[in-house]
């Protein structure tokens, strides 16, 4: 995995905004040169000098410890020259726009940008204003398609397959980027998906997305073959002005995952999270550090699945070609 995308194997896209620009055939070349840079990964230089002409800029104007880490790992086993940019250092504190802030960095020859942002769109906002691959890594309640990307290419590492897996994605849909993308990516690639969580954190209507909804956990794990725990998002409730359920304990007891339910399932479940964990919210220690957990390796496939959006994208860039 040393040269340049073959030129017959491209993505039909410039930017990964959301997961409805991708294709079920860009999709399976995302996960197929994963899987040559997790060979890559598991050597003892895990480097390669693919993107030694490209400058991307990491612009984060939220938090985030693994999405940044895991970007820019991916970016630096692929040799590209990076920059590193939050909010809190940033000249947007002091009043500037997004389009201005992102137009500097590029004026300084930078080829992509890989922003997480708190509102919902800012990434396909950017996309229409500046000239830069764009590469949306979480915009506010909306999408974070690396995300969904990495926990599809784990499903399809630990089951061998993703077509016709049924997984349920529980929690804290309505305010969950992660649940948005998942549902969108795992449906193209041809799974079952409940969603599962009380009404307060359920979107309306979203039964018209073509999943199930079940309020009740062990009915859905009882039906899945793989749960997929989000995390509550605290930073987020409340924002309408109503609390959306009346305490974390009461949440935990209805919607936590603890071995107890899990052995009352009586089968192999998968157990996904995204992280970052709340411990005895939404699912126990016991549970997070099972032999059926793929936590960890979502986190490792993460690196692998971003360097290889970066490097297909970077592709399509003129002047890297
Ligand atoms: N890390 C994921 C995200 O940024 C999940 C989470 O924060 O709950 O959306």
């Amino acid at each position: 995995m040393s040269e340049r995308a073959n030129t017959s194997e491209m993505l039909s896209t410039d930017h990964l905004l959301g997961i409805q620009d991708l294709g079920v055939a860009d999709i399976d070349l995302i996960f197929r040169t994963a899987d040559g840079f997790k060979e890559v990964l598991s050597r003892p230089i895990k480097k390669v000098p693919s993107l030694r002409d490209i400058t991307i800029a990491n612009l984060f104007f939220e938090n985030s410890t693994r999405t940044r880490i895991s970007f820019e790992l991916a970016e630096k086993r692929l040799s590209a020259d990076i920059i590193n940019f939050s909010s809190s250092s940033s000249s947007t504190k002091k009043g500037e726009t997004l389009i201005d802030t992102v137009s500097n960095i590029l004026a300084m020859k930078v080829d992509m940008v890989v922003m997480r942002h708190p509102d919902p769109g800012a990434a396909v906002f950017l996309s229409k204003h500046v000239r830069a691959c764009i590469v949306n890594a979480g915009d506010g309640t909306h999408e974070h398609p690396t995300q969904a990307l990495l926990d599809a290419y784990s499903i399809r590492e630990k089951l061998g397959r993703v077509k016709g897996v049924k997984v349920v994605i529980v929690g804290d849909i309505l305010h969950s980027r992660v649940a948005l993308s998942n549902i969108h990516c795992l449906k193209k690639l041809g799974a079952e998906v409940m969603l599962c969580g009380p009404t307060t954190l359920m979107p309306r209507h979203v039964e018209s997305l073509g999943v199930r909804v079940e309020h009740d956990l062990d009915k859905a794990l009882r039906w899945c073959d793989v749960a997929n725990m989000l995390r509550i998002q605290l930073e987020r409730q409340g924002s309408d002005g109503i609390s959306n359920f009346p305490s974390l304990r009461e949440y935990a007891m209805l919607y936590g995952l603890t071995m107890e339910r899990y052995d009352r399932a009586g089968k192999q479940i998968t157990i996904m999270h995204p992280g970052p964990i709340n411990r005895g919210v939404e699912i126990t220690s016991q549970v997070a550090d099972h032999t059926n957990s793929i936590i960890l390796d979502q986190v490792e496939n993460g690196v692998a699945v971003r360097m290889a959006v970066i490097y297909l994208l970077a592709a399509r860039i003129p002047r890297a070609q």
